[in-house]
């Protein structure tokens, strides 16, 4: 029955980023909330920062589509600098802010640090927990 009327998605490639966003981004059938065509889960809200050109993509295949050139993760020695950039409020983390609650973070018994490993520390919006999985791909071990 044709195309639905979908949330405005938009297929951005390089050199132009999508002037939806305040910061560098693109990819294919980007929603308002950085979802894609390759991941569209209503936690698929967040978009990586890749080392490569320093732009926000919402997943490496998306960065493999819309770039000229071969992905790249994040390099540790940024991992204070925004890296992820949450599609529900906006906020961009910190490649170690986001990671934290990971295997680096101190499980102190009587804490509740981190009551869930994967949302937005500002909007607690859920995370894929899938992102995790492959972050390899997008931060540096
Ligand atoms: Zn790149
Ligand atoms: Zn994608
Ligand atoms: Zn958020």
């Amino acid at each position: 029955m044709g195309t639905p009327p979908t949330d405005d998605r938009r297929t951005t490639t390089a050199p132009a980023t999508d002037d939806r966003f305040a910061v560098p981004l693109r990819g294919v059938a980007v929603g308002p909330e950085t979802r894609c065509a390759h991941w569209d889960d209503p936690v698929d809200v967040i978009a990586l920062r890749f080392g490569c050109c320093e732009v926000y993509y919402p997943c490496d295949a998306c960065h493999d589509a819309a770039a000229d050139h071969e992905a790249e993760p994040w390099p540790r020695d940024r991992f204070d600098e925004p890296a992820v950039r949450c599609g529900v409020c906006g906020a961009t983390l910190s490649a170690r802010e986001y990671l934290s609650g990971d295997s680096e973070a101190h499980r102190d018994s009587d804490s509740r640090a981190n009551p869930d490993d994967d949302a937005c520390p500002r909007c607690e919006a859920p995370f894929n927990p899938g992102c995790r999985a492959h972050r390899d791909r997008y931060f540096e071990a």
